[in-house]
């Protein structure tokens, strides 16, 4: 157990997501999902442009991902290349209305209490994801309790989750 609702609970802690016909809720998504910035510049791990705006998360976990972003610029010495070196910069997603691969389950995305990062080097399936070389990283996240992929059965190593398993 920790602070974050198990994963079949998320919808009495977040909120229900869901609109009509398989879209989301806009005035849901208006009235729970918020912008979060790291010290960092980020940029799409996908096409490498500049996420100004930072990343979208549900407000209930927002200032805990502050936390997690702070405690990470910490560690890298307040140096920038160091992030770039773990691959800290890469913004993969966050708040994201979607299934789960394979599955007809929504994705924790969709409750924009989920983030990726360095997707290229932590791909899914990867049983070896870059991250698991990267503690400093591994520990802020754990450190507020948030739940990472990269050593499920089906390994999701870009990926965290404020929501337990
Ligand atoms: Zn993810």
């Amino acid at each position: 157990m920790s602070r974050w609702p198990h994963q079949s609970e998320v919808d009495n802690f977040y909120g229900n997501p869901r609109g009509n016909n398989g879209e989301p809720d806009s005035v849901w998504e208006s009235q729970n999902i918020v912008y979060v910035s790291p010290p960092w510049k980020l940029v799409t791990s996908w096409s490498f442009e500049p996420v100004n705006s930072g990343v979208r998360v549900h407000k209930k976990c927002a200032d805990s991902l502050n936390n997690i972003f702070l405690s990470i610029w910490a560690s890298a010495n307040k140096d920038v290349r160091v992030i770039n070196e773990w691959g800290m910069h890469l913004y993969s997603g966050g708040y994201n209305f979607r299934l789960m691969r394979g599955s007809t389950s929504l994705s924790m995305h969709s409750w924009g209490c989920a983030i990726d990062f360095d997707s290229a080097r932590n791909a899914f399936g990867d049983p070896n994801p870059n991250f698991a070389r990267i503690p400093q990283v591994l520990d802020a996240f754990a450190s507020e309790e948030w739940t990472w992929g990269g050593g499920w059965s089906k390994p999701d190593g870009m990926h965290w989750q404020a929501a337990d398993i």
